[in-house]
């Protein structure tokens, strides 16, 4: 196996177990390493610290998989690791035959570049490194026999793929392809629709679930403003919630025709769906005069790199001013970041930020974070994501 010597004085975050190491960290190769092999990682002084395997090309050099130098990079292991993972989430309640959650959640289940959904009988997975791209067949072995659904399917991430030197991967990798909808059982007895194939992400937005609940709980005989609310995940739960109407806005068609599905599967009404650009749409009800007792902010993600933060918090701000604008005194404002760049603290300072121009007082009423089946482990804390807030707007 080949071998990583660090540069002096970056061995401290491996010895602390963070998961990746940067091509700038590392001194020298020794040994022939192909793309996603197993290689040693030592310090400068020539000592054992982990092992991980390597990506050719990619600023994140090699994921780390184990500290402990008896321990190989081999069946067994990924045999252990998804056993935990799905052990985690019978623990945490994710059971049934329709339930959809996060299997697998990369670095924060001890698997980089591997992240598992299940959605029903049906598995989507996103190999998203060179070392999970070469180990396909033995991961989808292992899934088929432990988790033994109807078919998996590749859904990864196309942006994480080309930074890793990959090219797309989409396709049944085991089973039967999976139908154009997938009916599950998500948190508050709602059940959505899912289309592995076609939807965004891997079919479903799972780590909202248990914030759709949250945010449902304050809109009884109110009237609801979703923003980007793909297909209708906080609408369907509104509208469960006894909400007086709700208005559903989103730049794509084919979710707003799987929130009428979806609110169909329900048994609810009371919902009309904008198909609008939420920028323009604020502004314009702002024009009209309209005003809402409930907005919810779920934009997609603003910031992909270090130097797009600036523009996402002008974005966060802009959306946030106006939808305060827009709310009835004493209106709530559920509003989310899924930016991992932009910190819980920014966030907070770009609401902040928000209700100073609008001239409103508001008031955080609950912080909300992404669903317990993507934890967040503490070695890793960049697997932390999502932050929200259900705010009162005085
Ligand atoms: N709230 C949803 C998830 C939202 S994901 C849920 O609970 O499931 C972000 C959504 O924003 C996507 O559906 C995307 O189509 C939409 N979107 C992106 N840019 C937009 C824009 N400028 N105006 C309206 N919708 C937009």
């Amino acid at each position: 196996m080949a071998t990583i010597t660090l540069n002096p004085g970056k061995e401290r975050p491996v010895q602390q177990r963070h998961p990746w190491v940067f091509s700038g960290a590392v001194a020298r190769v020794q040994g022939y390493v192909g793309r996603g092999d197993a290689v040693d990682v030592c310090d400068a002084s020539g000592e054992w610290l982990a092992r991980g395997t390597w990506s050719s090309g990619s600023q994140i050099r090699a994921r780390l998989f184990t500290w402990n130098a008896d321990e190989p990079i081999d069946e067994a292991l990924f045999r252990r690791r998804l056993e935990r993972a799905l052990a985690t989430r019978i623990w945490l309640g994710y059971s049934g035959e329709d339930t959809a959650c996060r299997l697998v959640y990369a670095e924060s289940d001890g698997l980089p570049g591997l992240i598992v959904d299940r959605y029903g009988a049906y598995l989507a997975v996103q190999l998203l490194t060179q070392g999970m791209a070469a180990r396909a067949e033995l991961i989808t072995g292992l899934l088929a026999e432990l988790v033994q659904p109807r078919g998996i399917y590749e859904r990864s991430d196309p942006d994480m793929r080309e930074k890793e030197g990959l090219p797309p991967g989409e396709g049944v990798l085991w089973g039967e392809p999976p139908p154009e909808q997938i009916t599950t059982r998500q948190p508050g007895g709602l059940v959505f629709l899912a289309d592995l194939r076609a939807g965004q992400k891997t079919g479903a937005y799972l780590d909202q679930a248990q914030n759709r609940v949250r945010v449902a709980a304050y809109c009884a005989g109110r009237d609801v403003l979703d923003c980007f609310c793909y297909t209708g995940g906080f609408s369907v739960a509104a509208a469960r919630a006894g909400a007086a109407h709700i208005l559903a806005a989103d730049t794509s068609a084919p979710a707003l025709a799987m929130l009428e599905a979806n609110l169909a599967a329900n048994a609810v009404g009371g919902v009309e769906p904008v198909e609008a650009d939420v920028f323009k749409l604020l502004r314009q009800y702002r024009y009209e005069g309209r005003l809402f007792d409930v907005i919810i902010l779920d934009p997609p993600k603003f910031a992909h790199a270090q130097n797009q933060i600036e523009r996402a918090t002008r974005g966060y701000k802009d959306i946030n001013l106006i939808a305060m604008q827009l709310l009835r005194p004493g209106g709530v404002l559920a509003t989310f970041s899924c930016s991992g760049l932009v910190s819980a603290d920014l966030f907070q300072k770009v609401v902040f930020g928000a209700a100073l121009d609008a001239q409103r007082d508001v008031q955080i009423i609950e912080r909300l974070t992404q669903a317990p089946d993507h934890p967040v482990l503490l070695t890793f804390p960049e697997g932390e994501y999502l932050k929200g807030f259900i705010c009162r707007v005085l």
